[in-house]
């Protein structure tokens, strides 16, 4: 990888390893922590679209220092942090129902990229022995004080036992790791046989994310480093070990988007605007017309990934 300011250029499509096969497809500000701009690229051949270039791994953090970071908080002061933390908990119950088919005796989850623990803490409250990992300091110390079993170091969570668990979530958490493909294999690795990944990830085909381009709170650069579509999560999936054996879109994605997107356009009827195109956007994903602003992937474990 070329090395540019703090920056690395991407030259293989990181899912099809196709080398420079890929167009530029929109350039798009880092509203929330840097004000910096970013360019998106698409891979000719698969479809992936990704940040590129992108900020080095070490020095990825600094895009995440913002206490307005509020999946990383606890804090509900202003409105949007109350309208994430309702949403949050009324989802938290969906969320655990997608679970429901997991066997009932010893279920054990893993959730990675948990935040300060609350999609752990219900899992915990339905019976599954939980363990999380979080690379954010102050959200890990927050989901530890709530007697939460988290790990900080990458190391620790490359050396977990094979087959240790039934179900892997990544909630919002896929498109922020550099090497995500790896990721998926070693969770696999990770999973007993016909274990389950769940992935919610951003659609940028939602009409929400048509609406608003650019400033589609969905793309959330430089953070988001990849966004999916049902192709390129499939073919991920039959790449890592996994098939798709269900998708479900996140309804509440498509108001907190919009509303998140008309902040950034500073649109003075903005909140009523995300209503209607949040809402739009999720009659249109209902027919079946378009992808939900967000969707969750239930991805089974197959057989055919050897040990590499
Ligand atoms: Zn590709």
């Amino acid at each position: 990888m070329k090395k540019i300011d703090g920056l690395e250029a991407i030259e293989n499509c990181p899912l099809c390893d196709l080398p420079g096969a890929f167009f530029s497809f929109m350039d798009c500000r880092d509203h929330l922590v840097s004000g910096e701009v970013f360019s998106l690229c698409r891979c000719t051949n698969c479809g992936l679209v990704f940040t590129n270039p992108r900020p080095r791994e070490e020095n990825a953090e600094r895009y995440y220092q913002s206490e307005k970071y509020i999946s990383h908080t606890d804090s509900q002061k202003g409105t949007m942090e109350k309208v994430y933390h309702l949403v949050r908990k009324h989802m938290l119950k969906k969320k655990l129902g997608m679970l429901k088919h997991t066997p009932s005796q010893n279920k054990t989850l893993l959730d990675v990229g948990c935040g300060t623990g609350a999609f752990l803490e219900a899992a915990q409250n339905e019976g599954f022995l939980v363990k999380g990992f979080e690379p954010g300091e102050k959200p890990r110390e927050t989901a530890r004080r709530k007697g939460l079993d988290v790990m900080g170091d990458k190391k620790e969570l490359k050396s977990l036992k094979e087959g240790s668990f039934q179900v892997v979530t990544l909630w919002h958490v896929l498109e922020h790791m550099p090497d995500f493909l790896n990721k998926m294999k070693h969770f696999s690795r990770l999973l007993k046989t016909g274990g389950l990944l769940v992935v919610a990830v951003p659609m940028y085909k939602s009409f929400d994310a048509g609406f608003y381009k650019n400033f589609w709170a969905g793309w959330d650069l430089p953070r988001h480093l990849f966004h999916f579509d049902h192709d390129t999560i499939k073919l991920s999936a039959q790449k890592s070990g996994f098939k798709v054996v269900k998708t479900q879109g996140l309804p509440f994605d498509s108001f907190y988007v919009s509303l998140l997107s008309e902040d950034y356009k500073k649109n003075p009827m903005g909140k009523l605007r995300a209503v209607v195109v949040g809402g739009w956007s999720n009659v249109l994903a209902f027919l079946g017309k378009k992808p939900w602003s967000s969707e969750v992937f239930i991805l089974k474990k197959t057989n055919g990934l050897s040990r590499r």
